[in-house]
């Protein structure tokens, strides 16, 4: 059994995949001997309704100077996250007298809108180099995790805030009750706590399985959300869907009576009731679709290697090192990954030791099939590659079943 980081009851967990590597531990071969890996499974409390992983790998591990994740990369990233500041800004009328913090500011994607807006702002990044990155945008930063103490901090130091902000942050900290306290102490009266992440219903109902990898400790609901935020005398009053991350959850928590609660919230939280995501049962078949997907995606690989078919993958992202590993995909069956990043480049995956090559080369290996392991971004990539993606090139995608188009 495991205790639930949230209500601490003891739950059974629904699907295992044995033991992982940490997702964007990206290394040269000399670097790989002794490779860590922690037993990774999921499961669901029916105390709260979270959905978590039963254990914790080591932090130390995930985020550290050398950590290989820059939002910025994404053009379309940029630009939802222009979307995301104007809406808040435009929600809570703020202006130079407001304060703006987010935790997890990763590279300033978001507050670099409040700075062109003039709208005081602090970011709070705890990986350095790309704390560095915002610094170097001229955004404020405290390079430390949030918790209730640095809250009280700046409490102090600044102020309190009118908007407290993250995104795909929230479900990457254990330790929640520490964040909603600081949450509770440094919001204003009338202030928002808004924050997105990938969307649990979405990944039962696609089986997007490659959203678990060790940075994603909760996968959140309204129902998960709103019993946590109780806890705290928070109240969720907003949800709206986003289309990032292959289904995404922005939720809007504020103190306890404070604002409205909106419909949207409570047609949630209904449908949620109807798919049963409150219960056990809703969770019942999800390892068995996750191994159908296996099952088929490796006959499929094993079927074009024998056929001498050149199959090479798209997007070293953190989900592949979960495809990867727990399908057991080698460079036997996809000879390397193109991708844009330079951190990653020029390094073998973790654990599958793939090696990860720039995306400049990805033309001309000229491959008769691309497993697109970006899928969320696969209208984007589509789209990009069309002219190329001609002459008999495949792609392979997998969520939520296999498919060659
Ligand atoms: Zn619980």
């Amino acid at each position: 059994m495991s205790k639930c980081l949230i209500c601490e009851n003891e739950y059974l967990p629904f699907v295992d995949f044995g033991d992982m590597p940490i997702a964007n531990a990206f290394a040269i071969k000399e670097e790989m001997d002794d490779e860590y890996t922690f037993p990774m499974k999921v499961g669901f409390c029916d105390g709260c309704n979270m959905v978590q992983l039963a254990e914790q790998p080591d932090r130390e591990k995930m985020f550290h100077e050398n950590y290989a994740f820059f939002s910025s990369t994404s053009n379309y990233m940029v630009e939802h996250f222009k979307n995301f500041a104007h809406s808040v800004s435009d929600l809570q009328s703020l202006d130079s007298e407001s304060l703006v913090v987010e935790i997890g500011c990763n590279d300033g994607i978001m507050l670099q809108n409040f700075l062109k807006d003039k709208i005081p702002c602090l970011g709070v990044e705890p990986s350095k180099n790309v704390a560095n990155a915002a610094a170097g945008k001229g955004i404020e930063v405290i390079n430390q995790f949030f918790d209730q103490p640095l809250a009280k901090k700046i409490t102090i130091s600044h102020k309190k805030a009118d908007a407290i902000l993250s995104a795909n942050v929230m479900c990457h900290i254990p330790y929640m009750h520490s964040i909603y306290d600081g949450v509770k102490t440094l919001l204003k009266h009338d202030g928002i706590f808004v924050f997105e992440d990938p969307y649990l219903g979405e990944i039962i109902e696609k089986t997007s399985f490659d959203q678990i990898y060790d940075e994603h400790v909760f996968l959140f609901s309204a129902l998960s959300v709103g019993y946590l935020a109780n806890m705290h005398d928070l109240e969720l009053v907003n949800v709206e869907p986003q289309i990032t991350h292959g289904g995404s959850m922005r939720y809007t928590i504020a103190h306890k009576g404070a604002k409205t609660v909106s419909q949207d919230v409570i047609n949630l939280i209904d449908k949620e009731k109807s798919l049963g995501l409150n219960s056990a049962n809703a969770y019942s078949g999800f390892a068995d679709n996750v191994n159908k997907i296996r099952d088929d995606l490796i006959m499929l690989l094993k079927k074009l290697k024998s056929e001498g078919k050149k199959v090479v993958a798209y997007g070293a992202t953190s989900k592949s090192t979960t495809v990867t590993n727990y399908f057991g995909i080698t460079p036997d069956l996809v000879e390397c990954i193109y991708d844009t990043t330079p951190i990653k480049q020029n390094k073998l995956s973790p654990g599958a030791h793939i090696p990860v090559l720039p995306y400049e080369q990805f033309r001309e290996s000229n491959p008769d099939y691309v497993l697109l392991f970006a899928w969320n971004h696969s209208a984007e990539i589509m789209k990009k590659e069309q002219d190329f993606m001609t002459n008999g090139r495949h792609w392979i995608t997998y969520i939520p079943k296999v498919e060659v188009s």
